[in-house]
């Protein structure tokens, strides 16, 4: 988005600044904004604010569960459709596997055509087509997909999510798909760059074949390419992630970063995955990412370490792998040493402030150590990991980290500029961000600044969703 075309659109709100005191002091106007703005105008505020990057976000839990429903019945056109499980007959009375990745009593588990027309009669049973859901059916589909009631938390997300989506994560028109919106999503948001996980292999024809991950790149690539995606104006590189605790990590590592090596605008590798599962201990790949560097460059590292309760290693070693980023380093914080060697270092910190509470890492914001990594020379940036299962923005993350954490106008911008600096992006093109970036903030700055009373677009244009409903009282008429 392109904020002068909207400046003239005003005018629905305005707050007044006060002529003395914060005014005063350099950034005052900011101060002073934060401290009279209502929650509705701040956030309002940093939804037409300017932003950088979104460096930590996984393609499929970006998605949006009425993106993923429309795109599901979409498919259709491509051949797909789409059978969910909306009642439990009991068809296995005496057992069954409730652990494996198609738990049998699991609401709203999808599956497509060729898949349900392998059920035995009292299974097919259980599901209906996607097309012909009741109201109520829809809606409990849509929310079996959000972290959106109290008692759901980690177990939900790792456990229940991912399984559910089940033949919906093997369409790659559907991902393909997916890219285009999140780059439409992100620039109305006023980011300039979106660097997601997206995996090229597990996916399917509509009748059950797999399909060449040569072909899945090309139609990811093809898609990237579309007018409508230039035309957002957002620039994208992709990660490939390896589920860090699977018997065969360590052979998943060596194809996806042979992969990536040779495969742009795939820049970065990820480890992802519970690491309270200590099967997917980071020092398990130190030996084979060696081998791997003394044939291949270009593959950059961010890692996912320290999303844990518990103190551990994981971000010193997962630096020791060679990661120049670390995701969500939460219990780094228990870490000293590490946290000396990251100071004003070359390593940052993805902050994934949303996901750290649903998935009750932190109970309260104010056990979050991002303030301390923040303002004791850490670097770090704001992302939004998997939002569309938090129902949630980065507009969001940015509101979440003023209002509990009193962030500077000084910081805001930091935030942003890290999250293009720290970025896998290919220098020039990073240099041209940077650039771009710094000549939107100060726009929007001045125009900020210059006013007596400050304008914003229009106090709905902001979506809000339901995580920002829930938390905070600012979707009250
Ligand atoms: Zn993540």
């Amino acid at each position: 988005m392109i904020m002068n075309q909207f400046i003239s659109i005003f005018l629905a709100i305005i707050v007044s600044l006060p002529v003395t005191g914060w005014a005063e002091q350099p950034d005052g106007w900011f101060e002073a904004l934060k401290n009279r703005a209502t929650d509705q105008e701040l956030h309002q505020l940093l939804y037409e604010m300017p932003k950088g990057g979104d460096l930590h976000q996984h393609l499929s839990g970006a998605l949006f569960s009425e993106w993923w429903l429309d795109l599901a019945l979409a498919a259709r056109d491509d051949g797909y459709e789409y059978f969910t499980r909306v009642q439990l007959n009991n068809c296995h009375p005496y057992g069954h596997n409730a652990f494996g990745s198609s738990p049998a009593n699991l609401m709203f588990h999808n599956l497509m055509r060729v898949n349900y027309e392998a059920l035995s009669s009292c299974e097919k049973s259980q599901y209906r087509a996607l097309s012909t859901l009741t109201e109520e059916q829809k809606q409990g589909w849509l929310d079996s997909l959000r972290l959106d009631k109290p008692y759901e938390g980690r177990n939900e997300f790792f456990e229940t999510h991912w399984q559910r989506l089940g033949d919906l994560l093997a369409n790659p028109w559907i991902r393909a798909e997916g890219i285009y919106l999140n780059m439409q999503a992100f620039a109305d948001e006023g980011l300039l760059y979106i660097e997601p996980q997206i995996a090229t292999d597990g996916y399917r024809t509509a009748e059950g074949k797999a399909i060449p991950t040569d072909q899945v790149v090309t139609i990811f690539q093809q898609r990237l390419q579309a007018r409508d995606a230039l035309a957002t104006g957002i620039t994208v590189r992709f990660q490939r992630a390896v589920l860090r605790f699977l018997p065969d990590a360590e052979q998943q590592m060596v194809d996806t970063y042979q992969f990536v090596a040779n495969n742009w605008p795939w820049v970065g590798v990820n480890l992802v995955g519970r690491e309270d599962n200590d099967k997917g201990y980071p020092l398990r790949f130190l030996s084979t990412l060696r081998q791997l560097r003394q044939q291949h460059h270009g593959v950059s590292l961010s890692i996912h370490a320290g999303e844990v309760d518990e103190p551990n290693a994981h971000v010193r070693d997962t630096l020791l792998l060679g990661a120049d980023r670390i995701g969500h380093g939460l219990n780094l914080i228990q870490d000293p040493d590490t946290m000396l060697l990251m100071r004003h270092g070359p390593y940052l910190v993805e902050i994934n402030l949303i996901s750290n509470l649903l998935l009750e890492y932190v109970g309260r914001y104010d056990e979050h150590p991002f303030p301390e990594y923040l303002r004791t020379g850490i670097p770090v940036a704001l992302s939004t990991d998997d939002r569309g299962m938090w129902d949630s923005t980065m507009t969001d993350e940015f509101f979440v980290a003023v209002k509990e954490f009193n962030l500077s106008w000084p910081e805001i911008k930091q935030l942003s500029r890290n999250s293009i600096s720290y970025s896998f992006l290919e220098e020039p093109e990073k240099t041209a961000l940077l650039n771009l970036f710094e000549k939107r903030i100060t726009e929007f700055e001045n125009r900020l600044k210059r006013q007596t009373r400050i304008k914003l677009i229009s106090m709905n244009s902001a979506p809000k969703r339901g995580f920002i409903c829930r938390k905070y009282d600012i979707c009250s008429e």
